[in-house]
């Protein structure tokens, strides 16, 4: 996580203008995931949210582990009920903490999203709503391992 978390209201209201539709209902969600995570060891719960191209909404919390390597975080539910529900690509995307605040995905979770990411997806991150390209950028993925076959 980098920089200040945007402090969303407890009243699931989003007043900052950096941040704006279908953000407030996929924070909504969030923040339900992440009263539901499964945090004993980091107290550090985590919600994800993410809005799918036919319209759906996917979601997930952090999972720990006594094994702690074993964690899941949110994203991994998230992009899990993804497949498990039909596929598709993610639109717009967000996550918080325990706070409620919005908080960056982690790099390993950056590329997760980036492997289902529709053209253009929006992420909501502590410093405003950015695009896939900014929060990882150069990203390796599907076509670099055509890439590599072509030339085999
Ligand atoms: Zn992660």
């Amino acid at each position: 996580m980098a920089g200040p978390a945007v402090p969303i209201p407890e009243n699931g209201q989003v007043r900052d203008h950096r941040i704006e539709e279908p953000f407030g209902q996929l924070l909504d969600v969030a923040r339900d995931l992440a009263s539901r995570a499964y945090a004993p060891y980091s107290h550090y719960p985590v919600g994800a949210a993410a809005l799918v191209d036919d319209g759906r909404i996917v979601s997930g919390c952090n999972v720990e582990n006594a094994g702690y390597g074993v964690t899941l975080c949110a994203e991994c539910g998230l992009i899990s009920e993804l497949i498990a529900g039909g596929g598709g690509k993610l639109t717009a995307f967000a996550c918080v903490n325990g706070h409620g605040e919005a908080i960056m995905p982690c790099g390993r979770c950056r590329q997760l999203l980036s492997e289902h990411a529709a053209p253009g997806l929006q992420i909501l991150t502590p410093l405003g709503v950015q695009g896939m390209d900014t929060v990882l950028p150069q990203a390796f993925g599907p076509n670099d391992i055509e890439e590599k076959r072509r030339h085999d």
